[in-house]
């Protein structure tokens, strides 16, 4: 194994989100905005956080949810419903399927996951 690939501490440090999680959400939201239900391309999609992280929220899988741009931007300024907003808690608290998310990372990020391997 090569010693200089020992970047994964301090990327596991950061904030960012790895690719297999990112899609094991996607794939836990059913590929869908949780807010308004729009299908959403893995790419396109971006992940909100339930509790935002100016109140604390974390990059937990149990505090994000997939949504559309329209939504995250109308979340961030209090303007979805609270029934929409309560409908992604709960779906926030599903599991996730991480076996799922890593093969759709490999599938959709090939690079990156080639760069994280160990
Ligand atoms: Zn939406």
């Amino acid at each position: 194994m090569n010693p200089k690939n020992k970047r994964s501490s301090s990327w596991r440090s950061t904030r960012a989100i790895s690719p297999a999680t990112r899609c094991a959400i996607l794939h836990r939201d059913g590929f869908a905005c949780s807010y308004c239900k729009t299908v959403l391309p893995i790419k396109g999609a971006q992940l909100d956080h339930v509790k935002a992280r100016k109140d604390g929220g974390t990059a937990a899988p149990t505090n994000l949810v997939a949504c559309c741009g329209k939504c995250n931007n109308a979340r961030q300024h209090n303007q979805l419903s609270p029934l929409a907003v309560l409908d992604a808690l709960i779906r926030a608290s599903m599991p996730i399927d991480r076996v799922k998310g890593r093969e759709l990372a490999r599938e959709h990020y090939p690079a990156r996951m080639k760069a994280r391997a160990t």
